[in-house]
């Protein structure tokens, strides 16, 4: 996959995927600062991974800036691009990287009541 995001400037010396620039950005929010920033330490964010992740997620699909195949695991809460890995099941509302993903498609899910027997 092609880099989506593009950046005003710092461009030099930016070899790394969407990917990890999302999740340098998605650490960043809670609390890890990346190389070659300094942050004040009264400043420094310590949002959660939910909190992180929504605002991520309105970078995504509100104002376009990062690509929105970068999903959110899940189970694991680590990030991964949808593209090239991960399962989406939209029967259990869930999302997950290559690493949890149970291999259960949502057509072998009853689409009843009992699919909420698969939720973690
Ligand atoms: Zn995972």
């Amino acid at each position: 996959m092609d880099n989506e995001i593009s950046l005003l400037k710092n461009n030099d010396n930016r070899t790394d995927s969407d990917l990890e620039k999302v999740q340098e950005f998605y650490k960043f929010l809670q609390g890890e600062v990346p190389n070659g920033i300094v942050v004040n330490e009264r400043t420094t964010l310590n949002l959660s991974q939910e909190t992180a992740f929504t605002i991520i997620w309105y970078l995504q699909e509100h104002l376009s800036i990062f690509p929105d195949q970068i999903e959110k695991c899940s189970i694991c809460d680590e990030l991964y691009n949808s593209y090239s890995e991960g399962y989406h099941s939209e029967k259990r509302d869930l999302f997950m990287c290559s690493s949890c993903d149970d291999g259960i498609d949502d057509d072998d899910v009853e689409d009843t009541d009992e699919a909420d027997s698969f939720l973690p």
